[in-house]
């Protein structure tokens, strides 16, 4: 089945509020496997709303209303979607007591125009609004479906899934469901990653794989439909199978994790203590670990080396690594993390020296990191790194990169 969701409201075009109805209606709609293909929005106008049925109706068999159902004169959902069908409105007798209940109960007096909330259109299936006055509606016409519901979220949201999903399921002759799965990668450009599994790609019909970019990761979304769920993991499964044959060195976790995230799991996981001494970063890559609850067991600190003074009295680099290779060096960045590591007493040290931009320092222009990890009775590896990107790109990537360096480092 395919749908498509109608928002109406002049609300939603002038920016006033978000349209969250269309947000909430396509994830239940993609759980019982309903293809959602549009989203459209339309203010408080007859016949533009008549113009955006009229263009659904050639591309959906369930088009689903949201808003317009109140009493007001803008409000002309119903009598649009009647008029067009060719039939007319009706009172509801249930909806209209219940109208009424709640004015007695609220001791107010009932305009005329309140009565209008009662009326549904001819034949339709009433679908009941257990905290609201305006009812639903679903109707079918000319192989059709249409659903109506109101815009309030609190009044919308319980209706559709008391009372719209399961009408919806009845019109549905096997429920097929759809599953997905979200893949985080980082270390690899999306253009990389892609002609990795270019042959995948290629061949997907289900699952099918969406990649995504963002933020210096690459995000594999995998979506299979079935009529069973143990099905549909099982495509995924088989799927995330073939793709980390080939990328899974670039692989973090699952979800909604982030890299830091997974760095503080493995740091407890595997019991190893840490600690930072922050040049370029300024603080963000323990500020980012230390947000994550439980990691005072691994985090031992760390030094913001902002300045030489700091990185020679505090860190104890050399003065004369800093007079012939500069803070912004392979040779500073490895001082830098052999010796917070020996002075805060942790398993792992690691540095980060660079320049954010925008502005070129040492002769080295923006982008040009150093990433150092001393590890006990190991040789400090140095990690030199190159980035585009705004200051604040840069220094994100750096504390990604730090902690994408140390996953892979940590067994
Ligand atoms: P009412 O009976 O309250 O008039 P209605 O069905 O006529 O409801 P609207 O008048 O279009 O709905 O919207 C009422 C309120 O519902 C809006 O002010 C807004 O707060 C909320 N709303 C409407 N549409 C949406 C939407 N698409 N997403 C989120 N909220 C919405």
């Amino acid at each position: 089945m395919n749908a498509e969701i109608i928002a109406v409201g002049s609300e939603l075009l002038l920016g006033q509020i978000t349209n969250t109805n269309a947000r909430f209606l396509s994830q239940h709609l993609a759980e019982i496997g309903v293809n959602i293909y549009y989203h459209t929005v339309v203010g408080d106008n007859g016949e533009r709303l008549e113009d955006a049925v009229k263009l659904a109706k050639q591309r959906a068999d369930l088009i689903i209303f949201s808003g317009g159902l109140g009493p007001t004169k803008d409000d002309l959902t119903k009598e649009t979607i009647a008029h067009l069908i060719g039939t007319t409105l009706e009172y509801n007798e249930d909806a209209l007591q219940s109208i009424e209940a709640y004015f007695t109960k609220t001791g107010r007096v009932m305009t005329e125009n309140n009565k209008k909330q009662a009326l549904v259109i001819k034949d339709s299936i009433v679908l009941t609004n257990d905290n609201g006055m305006a009812p639903g509606m679903f109707a079918k016409a000319d192989g059709t479906y249409y659903m109506l519901l109101p815009g309030p979220p609190r009044e919308m949201q319980p209706m559709f899934l008391n009372y719209g999903r399961p009408e919806i399921l009845k019109t549905m002759e096997k429920v097929e469901r759809i599953e997905s799965r979200v893949l985080r990668f980082f270390g690899i450009g999306e253009s990389t990653l892609e002609t990795e599994i270019d042959d995948i790609l290629m061949k997907q019909t289900n699952p099918t794989i969406a990649p995504l970019a963002g933020d210096g990761e690459v995000i594999l979304r995998i979506t299979a439909k079935h009529e069973s769920p143990e099905e549909a993991y099982r495509l995924i499964q088989q799927a995330e199978d073939e793709i980390l044959e080939r990328v899974g060195t670039f692989f973090y976790g699952y979800e909604e994790t982030t890299i830091a995230a997974e760095l503080a799991a493995k740091l407890k996981e595997k019991q190893v203590t840490i600690a930072a001494a922050e040049s370029l970063t300024g603080g963000l890559f323990l500020g980012e670990l230390t947000g994550i609850p439980g990691t005072s067991a691994f985090v031992k600190g760390g030094i913001v080396c902002y300045t030489n003074e700091v990185k020679e009295q505090i860190l104890q680099v050399k003065k004369e690594t800093l007079a012939t290779h500069g803070a912004v060096s392979a040779e500073c960045a490895k001082e830098l993390a052999e010796n917070v590591r020996k002075l805060c007493g942790s398993q792992i040290g690691i540095s980060f020296t660079g320049v954010a931009g925008p502005d070129a320092l040492e002769g080295h222009e923006p982008g040009t990191v150093f990433l150092a990890i001393a590890s006990k009775g190991k040789e400090t590896i140095i990690h030199p790194l190159k980035m585009a990107g705004s200051r604040t790109g840069i220094r994100k990537r750096t504390v990604k990169y730090g902690c994408h360096y140390l996953l892979q480092m940590i067994d």
